[in-house]
């Protein structure tokens, strides 16, 4: 138990950068002392995160600060997936039963729903290291886009990612539906429809026009170029860009190589 109690402390320590979300209470008042001495001092490290990665020659995402260190992590990450040699950090039972106590993801992601294209997969990331959101085609609205702010901006993740993917099939969708629109051709009938995803690629679909190349692989570029676009300017964000709290980036995810394409 007092190994427990150490952990929480170092986990506490490391993140006292940033505000956790606690429910201290419930590991007892010598747990609690420690964890809010810990909440006001300095970074102390990894600790428990470096416990908690089977490889030690690969850190834990909690053991970095920066959004720069952060997403070469997290190319890092991604060059091991697209290898075949994922080491799945941050994904031991220790590591986990610490995170009970409070989160603080080092970056949000928001991506597609694309059953190929899962993040914490494609990053070689663990739990409580990344805060996803995802829609299809990786559109929002106010309701999602409040989502995609919350690690940032109530849990201090300092990097944010929009990662589209290729093949995508919303936006392949979308295309087929608003050049149908604007031709006036037969569009094929399917049992399902998604207007208010098609909709929410339209600005995506006009602005990827004047690109060259495959239509569909513009469309997807430009649908992540104008949602950090967007989300730079969200209420909940904006101030936080514009102090440099928060980094915006971008990515297209290969299903063929598996690699992550850094977009701007
Ligand atoms: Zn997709």
């Amino acid at each position: 138990m007092l190994k427990y109690f150490y952990d929480m402390s170092t986990l506490h320590i490391r993140g006292s950068r940033r505000k956790l979300i606690t429910g201290a209470g419930t590991v007892g008042v010598g747990a609690v002392t420690v964890l809010t001495l810990g909440a006001c001092g300095e970074d102390g490290g990894a600790g428990a995160a470096e416990a908690a990665t089977a490889d030690p020659t690969v850190s834990s995402l909690h053991d970095y600060e920066s959004a720069e260190d952060i997403w070469q992590a997290l190319l890092d990450g991604n060059q091991r997936w697209a290898d075949g040699e994922a080491v799945h950090p941050d994904t031991d039972v220790e590591w986990r039963e610490s995170l009970a106590e409070g989160q603080e993801p080092r970056a949000a992601i928001f991506s597609c729903v694309d059953s190929r294209v899962g993040p914490e997969l494609v990053f070689d990331t663990g739990v409580g290291d990344i805060m996803v959101t995802r829609t299809a085609g990786n559109v929002f609205d106010p309701l999602v886009s409040e989502s995609v702010s919350y690690g940032p901006a109530a849990l201090e993740a300092p990097l944010l990612v929009v990662l589209g993917h290729q093949k995508c099939g919303a936006v392949t969708a979308a295309h087929e539906a608003l050049l149908a629109a604007e031709e006036g051709t037969e569009l094929e009938e399917h049992e399902y429809a998604l207007p208010e995803t098609v909709e929410a690629l339209r600005p995506a679909y006009e602005a990827a026009k004047t690109e060259s190349g495959d239509p569909v692989d513009a469309m997807i570029k430009t649908n992540v170029l104008l949602t950090i676009q967007a989300l730079k300017e969200h209420p909940n964000l904006a101030e936080l860009v514009a102090d440099g709290e928060l980094t915006v980036v971008g990515g297209i995810y290969s299903l063929e190589t598996g690699l992550v394409t850094e977009v701007s």
